[in-house]
Order: structure tokens, then C-alpha cells, then sequence
């Protein structure tokens, strides 16, 4: 066992603390990293308050994991000593059901292993990236190409990936209109992407406080939704709507917005069932979907098509002893768009 530096939660209801967390022997399918930088993402602070149940205490967060590899197994083949590497939301799962097997492992049968707060398949449970290294089987570890720094690209892990696999898979592209609703850590993404897909961005978004960082980013129009006028001037025009936003929204006015056989894809996950009438759906033959994350051999697609197209999350980097500030930052949306960790500072 390796006794590494971290930061965890001891409860629910207390500030994270620095601390120290046992990783396992690197294995023989095992890559041992040391993590330069941890993203931190709104669904640490939910997990570790446990707004989404009960968790083993103390709790490690964070799975927008950059960094170097330092030692691999002795049946390693996918990765070698000084990669650049990454860790997302997953480090294991079946790998037999049908899902695991069409390289979709986030949708494993038997439910994927997270990256903090799960039971792996040795039984143990899984802490996360907010600690000097981490011990992950070689088949869950990315590559992370020369050309993207590793502070940005720690939020690929999670905000990258959960946007660009829905882009990709609902055909984002050159003629196509597409909307992102909220401008946050996963809407910058998604605007970033679909606009290096060659699509059409727009931004809804509650105010028109972040317009000029949205067009920077890449959006072609921005939009307030607090103006019922945009409902009315965007209606049926849009191909894919993607809305990131967490918190309850009028699903069926959104739909539509979209043309014919348009979809809204949800990536954020409000607390609450959301309504929705089914006319909105059948009168446009709409869908309304979900997404979550994507597979191992995407994720690696992903960070290639950031290398290629020179993207990364904008991010700030903070010093450890900042983490319980920047997590109420997060909860009131005081961040452009990405908290980044430098993990050199877990003294
Ligand atoms: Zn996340
Ligand atoms: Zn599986």
C-alpha cells in the first residue's frame, strides 16, 4: 500500500481537510500517476455532502484527474513511465456486458466503477483525484496529447467528455444549429466543441451577464431565457438543444425550439422529475434524451479532437488550502468556468 497526501471530506457536513489515503500495490494491469491537477467538478460537492446518499467517510473527491505516469505493471501495454495521462469519472467496470463491450463502459450493466466514493471490483472503495497519486487499471487511463497544458485538460475528464459525446453522437456538425443551455463548466465546453464541429452555437442563458465570454468562446448568437421574446424568435430553428443546467427548466418550451426530429439532450441532472407535455414532443417528432459521460475509447477521441483543434477548459488554478472556498464559489456560480487543483501544493 502507498500512503499518499489528500484532501477529504471526514463527514457530510464538515470542510474538507488535508489528510493522507492508501492506494493500492500497482498491480500488473495498474498505472501509477502522479496527479499534477484535479478539476473540480459541481458533482464533488453534491457526493461529498451527500445530496446523492450515504457515503464512506472520508471521502476523496474529484474525477477531472491530469497527470504523469511514475510506474507501470508488469503487464502494461497502453501506457509508460512519463505519459501525460487522464483519469475521468470511471476507473473500472464488467468489461462483458454488451455496454463494456461496445466500449460504452459507462453504461456498464453491472454499473461502472467512479473514480471516488464506489466499490471497486477488489471490494475497496475508490478516492479521488484531490491527492498527490492514484492507482488505476491501464484500460481507464487516457492518453493526454503534447499540446494540451495539463491544468486544462483536467476538466476534459468530465466537463469535456459529457458534452462531446452527445454533440457527436446526435451529429453536431457544419450546418447544423445547436444550443447550449447554461454557461458553465460543462456549457463552455459544449459551446467550445460545437463550435470546433463547425455547427451553429447559440447560448441560452438565464441573463445576458456572460454574452461576451460566450461569443469569445465560440457561440454565434446569445440568448436570454428570462426574455420571453427568445422563445418566440427561436422557435422550431434548432437541430440539438444541450441543456447542462442542473436545476429545473421548462423542458417543454425548450422543445420547441426545435425543427422537425430535433432532440434536447439532458447532461445536467436536476434533483426533481421534470414534466414534460407530449405535444411538445409529437408535433415536431421530437426527442427528449439523456447523456452521460462517455466510453474509454471516446474519451481518448475527445482529447484528441482538443489537441487537434488547440481547445482546453478555461480554467483558475487554486492552491489546495483554497478548495472549501472555491467549492462555495462553485455553489454560487462565482467561476469562469473551471476550479483546477495544483496538487503540488498537498504538502
Ligand atoms: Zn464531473
Ligand atoms: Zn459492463
Amino acid at each position: 500500500m502507498l500512503s499518499v497526501n489528500a484532501y477529504a471530506a471526514p463527514s457530510a457536513s464538515e470542510d474538507l481537510v488535508p489528510t493522507t489515503i492508501e492506494r493500492r500495490d500497482v498491480g500488473p494491469h495498474d498505472v501509477l500517476i502522479e496527479i499534477k491537477y484535479a478539476g473540480i467538478c459541481h458533482s464533488d460537492i453534491h457526493t461529498v455532502r451527500g445530496d446523492w446518499g450515504p457515503q464512506a467517510y472520508p471521502l476523496a473527491p474529484g474525477h477531472e484527474i491530469a497527470g504523469i505516469v511514475t510506474e507501470v505493471g508488469s503487464e502494461v501495454t497502453r501506457h509508460k513511465v512519463g505519459d501525460r495521462v487522464g483519469v475521468g469519472c470511471m476507473v473500472n467496470s464488467c468489461r462483458e456486458c454488451a455496454n463494456c463491450l461496445a466500449g460504452e463502459e459507462q453504461y456498464c450493466l453491472k454499473g461502472n466503477v467512479g473514480t471516488y466514493g464506489a466499490v471497486d471490483r477488489d471490494g475497496t472503495i475508490t478516492q479521488g483525484g484531490y491527492s498527490t497519486h492514484v492507482v488505476v487499471t491501464e484500460d481507464f487511463v487516457v492518453r493526454i496529447p503534447e499540446g494540451i497544458d495539463l491544468d486544462v485538460a483536467a476538466p476534459l475528464l468530465c466537463a469535456g467528455i459529457t458534452t462531446y459525446s452527445p454533440l457527436r453522437h446526435w451529429g453536431a456538425g457544419p450546418g447544423k444549429k445547436i444550443a447550449v443551455v447554461g454557461l458553465g463548466g460543462l456549457g463552455h465546453m459544449a459551446v467550445k466543441l460545437a463550435h470546433a464541429m463547425g455547427a451553429e452555437v447559440t447560448v441560452l442563458s438565464q441573463s445576458l451577464k456572460k454574452m461576451e465570454d460566450g461569443l469569445n468562446l465560440g457561440a454565434n448568437h446569445y440568448y436570454a431565457t428570462s426574455d420571453p421574446a427568445t422563445f418566440e424568435k427561436l422557435a422550431g430553428s434548432l437541430d440539438l438543444i444541450i441543456n447542462t443546467v442542473s436545476a429545473s427548466i421548462d423542458i417543454s418550451s425548450y422543445l420547441q425550439l426545435l425543427k422537425l426530429d430535433g432532440a434536447l439532450v439532458n447532461v445536467g441532472a436536476p434533483a426533481e422529475p421534470l414534466p414534460v407535455n407530449a405535444f411538445a414532443l409529437i408535433g415536431g417528432r421530437r426527442s427528449f434524451a439523456g447523456s452521460a459521460i462517455g466510453g474509454i475509447r471516446e474519451t481518448q477521441e475527445m482529447l484528441d479532437f482538443c489537441a487537434e483543434h488547440g481547445l482546453g477548459a478555461e480554467v483558475e488554478v487554486i492552491p489546495a488550502e483554497k478548495i472549501n472556498d472555491a467549492y462555495e464559489r462553485v455553489l454560487a456560480s462565482d467561476v469562469r468556468y473551471r476550479f483546477v487543483i495544483d496538487t503540488s501544493t498537498f504538502a
